[in-house]
């Protein structure tokens, strides 16, 4: 099943982040696909501040991998935009990190899904109709997410824009 939002600004799009971050617990891994300018970081920053980061997010494009600490977890932000071999994610210690008690978040998730857990949150977002608007489909996977399903469209009901659910095709 995946859920459907929408959202009209950058800021609305970040306090999504936000809201989905206060689900997040140590071990998680969240998928973030979607084209360049989709609005990734700016979730990614939503997630970070929800997770108690203080530091500012900046995007890994360069880096490939940055890890700050939240509260009581931290949180593992990577961009595979610029990956060129599989190898350099295993330089960076990637399988430590996806198996490991951070949270994890990674842009362009999509293009490296084979590696990525089973038990997983896919975020997608996509262009809509005015150009502030982002259509964002929310896919949970595994047992983790399947106990979590009902609060997760709590936090996307709440104060949260046009909403609706569908079921997998
Ligand atoms: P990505 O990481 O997907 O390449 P960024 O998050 O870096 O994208 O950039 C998204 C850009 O789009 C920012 O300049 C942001 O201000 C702008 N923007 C406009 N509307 C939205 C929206 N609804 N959600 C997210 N970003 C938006
Ligand atoms: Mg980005």
């Amino acid at each position: 099943m995946s859920m459907e939002t929408i959202t009209h600004s950058s800021e609305e799009t970040r306090w999504l982040g936000a809201r989905i971050g206060s689900l997040l617990r140590a071990g998680d891994v969240v998928s973030l696909s979607g084209d360049l300018g989709a609005g990734k970081t700016v979730f990614a920053k939503g997630v970070a501040t929800a997770l108690g980061v203080r530091d500012d997010v900046v995007s890994p494009t360069f880096t490939l991998v940055r890890e700050y600490s939240g509260v009581s977890v931290s949180f593992v932000h990577i961009d595979v935009y610029r990956l060129d071999r599989f190898q350099e994610l295993h330089d960076v210690g990637f399988d430590e990190l996806v198996s490991g008690s951070t949270v994890t978040l990674v842009e362009w998730g999509d293009r490296i899904s084979a590696l990525l857990p089973v038990e997983r949150l896919d975020v997608t977002l996509q262009f809509g109709e005015a150009d502030d608007d982002r259509m964002v489909s929310i896919t949970p996977a595994g047992n983790t997410w399947a106990v979590r399903c009902d609060a997760l469209a709590t936090v996307l009901h709440r104060d949260g824009p046009a909403f609706g659910t569908k079921a997998a095709q």
